[in-house]
């Protein structure tokens, strides 16, 4: 049905763009458009939108009853994204047809649809880098995910469930549960973060001097915490040097180190950490008691998604911790090893230098 256009008296456009902004997705902001340009432009008028897809030429729609039509090219950016038709039945524009205000609106029409495809866009180039890349994401989504939020979504329905009664110790015990596995969930969320940071060559190290002992004591502590079957020994001289060095990455090198001796040692044991200055460098060392790697293994750790097999017992982890690990120690000028024998334990040593070396990143000029 076509009602006699009538001039929509909104000034500005500002309500237009704040629509055009919101919609969650492309396909949710092309439903709505006719309904926006109405009350944007005038009423009564038909409206078709063309969307072209990955930038390749489009046939410009059209109205096949119309006797006046009008077709805005939607660009930004120097793209032509795609076009809308207006139309009449009547052979002339409606008196209140403004071009100039039709173009305003097409403008911001095109800067909100390339908005929503920009947004829509990671996912998609995800998809494109191969297939290992893929199903490596795939497997360590579904796999990695899943337990967590499985537990998560348990406690928090149990906690919730109407008909039942928690006492105190009970309740604190699921909260600190889900606290437990968000945590967990986070951390494979970061690492998935960095390892793409570190993929497009944007790791950034900001360098101050740090005091490792101080550091290692922070981390035992905090991961004590959790485990009553490990014991952890520090062993650095007491004139130790402050070294130059990215306080946060660094931390998180040793929180890795450290969470895996745990991890990889189920039956506790003894986890030592060793630092001393070789040269003109710092060394330091996480030395476990636990599973132990195979020789054939260790040139693999610091691939991503490498994992060595743990004789059929569940480990979570991602694979990623320790390619991770190397490329921070990396960027600071250092080098990160592994030794090993099975069933008797692991040492993991990195060094940092004294002085600041140039890094691959600045080699980079990056
Ligand atoms: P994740 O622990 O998430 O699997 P990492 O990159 O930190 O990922 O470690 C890669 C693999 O190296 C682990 O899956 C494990 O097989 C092995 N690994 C790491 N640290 C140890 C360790 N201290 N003892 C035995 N194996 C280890």
């Amino acid at each position: 049905m076509t009602t006699t256009p009538t001039k929509q008296t909104t000034a500005d456009l500002d309500d237009l763009a704040c629509a055009l902004f919101r919609p969650l997705n492309l396909d949710d902001l092309l439903a709505a458009l006719p309904g926006l340009l109405a009350a944007a432009l005038g009423d009564g008028l038909e409206w078709r939108v063309r969307i072209a897809a990955d930038d390749r030429p489009f046939e410009a729609p059209a109205l096949a009853e119309a006797r006046w039509q009008v077709s805005l090219p939607l660009r930004h950016d120097g793209r032509l994204l795609g076009a809308i038709v207006a139309g009449s039945r009547k052979a002339v524009a409606p008196d209140w047809w403004d071009e100039d205000r039709a173009g305003r609106a097409a403008s911001l029409i095109a800067a909100a649809i390339d908005h929503h495809q920009r947004a829509a866009r990671p996912a998609g180039r995800l998809a494109s880098q191969g297939a290992h890349l893929r199903s490596d994401l795939a497997a360590i989504l579904s796999h990695e995910m899943r337990t967590p939020l499985a537990s998560i979504k348990g406690y928090a329905s149990a906690l919730l469930l109407e008909d039942a009664y928690w006492d105190e110790e009970t309740r604190r015990e699921f909260l600190l549960a889900i606290d437990a596995e968000t945590d967990h969930l986070t951390q494979l969320i970061e690492d998935v973060l960095d390892a793409s940071i570190i993929e497009a060559g944007a790791l950034r190290i900001e360098p101050e001097p740090i005091l490792l002992p101080h550091m290692v004591r922070r981390a035992i502590d905090k991961l004590a915490l959790r485990t009553d079957r490990h014991r952890f020994v520090l062993s650095f001289p007491p004139d130790f040097p402050a070294v130059m060095a990215d306080a946060l990455r660094i931390d998180q090198v040793l929180s890795n180190l450290l969470d895996n001796a745990v991890k990889y040692s189920p039956q506790g044991g003894l986890i030592v950490v060793s630092g001393r200055v070789a040269g003109d460098e710092v060394v330091v060392s996480v030395a476990d008691q636990g599973i132990g790697i195979a020789p054939e293994h260790l040139n693999k750790l610091f691939e991503r998604y490498f994992r060595a097999s743990t004789n059929g017992r569940r480990v979570a982890g991602t694979g990623l911790g320790l390619p991770i690990s190397d490329a921070i120690i990396r960027a600071h000028g250092g080098r990160i090893w592994a030794e090993s024998t099975v069933g008797q334990g692991t040492v993991f040593s990195f060094t940092l230098p004294l002085a600041p070396r140039d890094t691959e990143t600045d080699a980079e000029g990056s």
